[in-house]
């Protein structure tokens, strides 16, 4: 009798999650995924995305050999012909106008890569291009520009330590479905029920009663936009009931004054109207959170993804930090990861910029050494001595995932040379001149260098990769390699170039980084824990040793921050928002962002991109669900199928992101076939959070009408 060899053990590489996964292989197939029981982090839990990994190894449609562009079809070419063509145009674009007239963009599944991220760096300096581009600014930098401010580091983002606190608060977050997000946590349905059943709460401050709020204790349905405002209340609350107490960062504090003369003026009774909470729930929420031995407030995409998304993340910080939640057992910390990413950024000198350079066309600040994503359509479309004429985009579909996706394409248009790495042509890629496809997730190696920096404990593994590479595949990093060298690099340098850098593979700079670390590990020890290492539970007290402000202390009331709250937080507090509708977005289980959607696993059952609609709303529209309905702003509009539903505020409309998967010309035909309708076909790239630039996908004023 035969026997099944054993399963390889891996880490899903989808989600900040990261869950130990057992991959049954027979020989280049892939049987079976499963969750690993022995993994120290996730203990065998997995979303329904893992199993997917096997369909998006198998799909057909994932590309495989480079593709050259020939008119409105493509061609199949040899890696050195296609790097070359790809090479010669960036180069090409470089020379005729300028090294800024090469954009890059990165996805979100670069953080999610080991190659990319020991190797990505260097190449994106190397094209010394102002024009970088990142899924981050739809989706984080109002925590990062808050981190900076206060903390004087952007990677300063402390997270939740949610498996000891006995008050959870989550604001503009759903963790139940994205598993965390800036808190790395599987299995966030266990860790929730854990709270509970020690006695402690957990509240959820969102427009929409979403899973996370349906396991709560309490949900209280925000109006969009305004919890920013709703946390200068929970503050004013604390300050003016003197509930201050700073813990230990006691002696390492600034501004606490200029921070309660600022929410002096934003008392629950001034925010009621606008916020949608009547003033007994802010000030008991205020009390709850104050009194409980251990409390946290936990805030995310939802609420980074709006006008006031810095004064909010700013705010929530403050609002640990003012009940001595910071730095605290059960409150907010700082991980401890085995590559210590912040400590070693630091050391470098790289704590974060923000405003070296501006967009040409409306001035958004560069940060962190890229502009945000919203200003890209711009700086493509404008001619002027910075714009855009070539682009690479490596793992990302902004097309989808940006605001105002239908703009950006007729940009893309306009391009002298588009280059994409990627595996598949979706919704961007299909504008490429040269696609380049990388061997799949689970053919290459896998640490989480970034994400573990985000961990609710600290643990560390490595894992080799789950199925051997097809013949000639190159891996992201490899290919980012030869392109830089073929691009940049003096002819006769080139091949030299390329060797030294492949011979600097991710894997030695990753045991580099753990000898570096603070747990004494290597590679080969790590090796030797396949499933793992469980490196003890996250550590008060670190965050003092940290701050990299250059007075050494934390900044409670950031001058810009104040000035931007007096602008127009205030005057945003005494009004009502608008009188019409207002949309939010939505994070689904079996989606991936823009990508996973060719799972014909993860399609199956009722359609998921619909419109959620209060029945308040939807009566005198006369709609009812399943009714296709016209959903419009004025950036543009779609037509998607209505979910009537009392999960939603009223006042208040849900649509998911990463769906419209209709354009002609990808090949993703199970998407297509359940194409929905892109969110971001109706979102604004005009509608900002001004201090980050950071898009803010929600609270956009929209119609909705019946379509016949
Ligand atoms: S939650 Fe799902 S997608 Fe995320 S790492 Fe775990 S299995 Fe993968």
């Amino acid at each position: 009798m035969s026997r099944q060899p054993a399963p390889r053990i891996t880490t899903c590489p989808l989600c900040e999650a990261m869950c130990g996964l057992l991959v049954e292989v027979d020989g280049r197939r892939i049987r079976s995924v499963h969750g690993d029981p022995e993994d120290p982090f996730s203990r065998g839990y997995i979303c329904p995305k893992a199993a997917a990994l096997a369909d998006l190894h198998h799909d057909p449609e994932r590309i495989r050999t480079p593709l050259i562009r020939t008119g409105s079809d493509w061609r199949e070419a040899s890696w050195d012909e296609a790097l070359d063509r790809a090479a010669e145009g960036l180069a090409g674009v470089r020379r005729r106008h300028g090294r800024d007239a090469v954009g890059i963009y990165y996805g979100n599944p670069v953080a999610h890569n080991l190659g990319l991220l020991t190797h990505g760096l260097a190449f994106r300096r190397a094209f010394g291009s102002r024009n970088i581009y990142s899924a981050s600014s739809a989706d984080q930098l109002p925590q990062m520009l808050a981190a900076l401010r206060m903390f004087g580091h952007f990677g300063l983002i402390p997270v939740p330590d949610v498996d000891r606190t006995d008050f959870f608060l989550v604001i503009g977050a759903n963790p139940l479905v994205s598993n965390g997000s800036l808190m790395s946590a599987p299995d966030m349905r266990r860790r929730l029920a854990g709270i509970r059943a020690r006695g402690g709460r957990v509240v959820v401050v969102d427009p929409r009663r979403t899973e996370t709020a349906d396991a709560a204790d309490e949900h209280l349905a925000v109006r969009p936009g305004a919890d920013a405002l709703l946390l200068a209340a929970l503050l004013q609350v604390i300050v003016s009931q003197g509930r201050v107490r700073l813990g230990r960062l006691a002696g390492r504090v600034k501004h606490l004054d200029v921070l309660a003369a600022f929410v002096r003026n934003l008392p629950p009774e001034r925010v009621a109207r606008r916020t949608g909470i009547a003033p007994a729930a802010i000030r008991r929420l205020a009390a709850g959170f104050a009194h409980a031995e251990r409390a946290a407030c936990y805030g995310r995409v939802g609420l980074c993804t709006q006008r006031y998304g810095t004064l909010a993340a700013w705010l929530q910080q403050a609002l640990n930090l003012v009940t001595g939640r910071l730095d605290e057992a059960g409150g907010m910390l700082l991980p401890t990861p085995a590559v210590d990413v912040l400590g070693i950024s630091a050391r470098l000198g790289w704590r974060g910029t923000v405003g070296r350079w501006r967009s040409s066309v409306r001035n958004l600040p560069e940060f962190g050494g890229e502009l945000p994503v919203a200003a890209l359509a711009d700086e493509i479309e404008h001619a002027g001595p910075r714009s855009v004429r070539a682009l690479l985009t490596v793992a990302g579909n902004p097309v989808l995932s940006a605001p105002n996706g239908q703009r950006l394409e007729r940009a893309l248009e306009t391009l002298e040379h588009m280059v994409a790495v990627d595996p598949y042509l979706n919704e961007t890629t299909r504008h490429a001149h040269v696609l380049l496809p990388p061997a799949p997730p689970l053919a290459r190696p896998h640490y989480d260098l970034a994400l573990n920096a985000f961990a609710v404990r600290n643990v560390a593994k490595y894992a080799e990769p789950a199925v051997s590479g097809s013949p000639g595949q190159r891996h992201d990093w490899e290919i980012l390699v030869e392109l830089g060298a073929r691009a940049l690099a003096p002819r006769p340098l080139r091949r030299l170039v390329t060797r030294a850098a492949r011979a600097l593979r991710p894997e030695r700079v990753l045991d580099l980084l753990l000898r570096l670390g603070p747990h004494d590990l290597t590679l080969a020890r790590l090796r030797d824990m396949p499933h793992g290492v469980d490196l003890g539970p996250l550590q008060p007290g670190r965050i003092a040793g940290r701050i990299a402000t250059p007075d050494g202390r934390i900044d409670l009331a950031p001058e810009e921050f104040v000035r931007e709250a007096h602008d127009r937080l205030f005057a945003e507090a005494d009004g009502d928002g608008t009188s019409g509708l207002v949309l939010i977005g939505r994070r689904q289980s079996r989606s991936n962002n823009s990508w996973m959607h060719n799972s014909r696993r993860l399609l199956k059952g009722p359609a998921r991109c619909t419109l959620l609609v209060h029945p308040a709303d939807a009566a005198p529209r006369r709609l009812a669900t399943g009714d296709p309905a016209e959903l419009r702003s004025e950036a543009g509009a779609v037509t998607v199928p209505v979910e009537v539903t009392d999960a939603i505020r009223p006042g208040v409309v849900s649509l998911p992101h990463g769906w419209g998967h209709d354009r002609e010309g990808s090949r993703l035909s199970v998407a297509r076939s359940h194409a929905g309708a892109s969110a971001n076909d109706v979102t604004s790239e005009l509608h900002l959070d001004a201090l980050s630039g950071n898009a803010a996908f929600n609270g956009l004023p929209v119609t909705v009408r019946r379509r016949s």
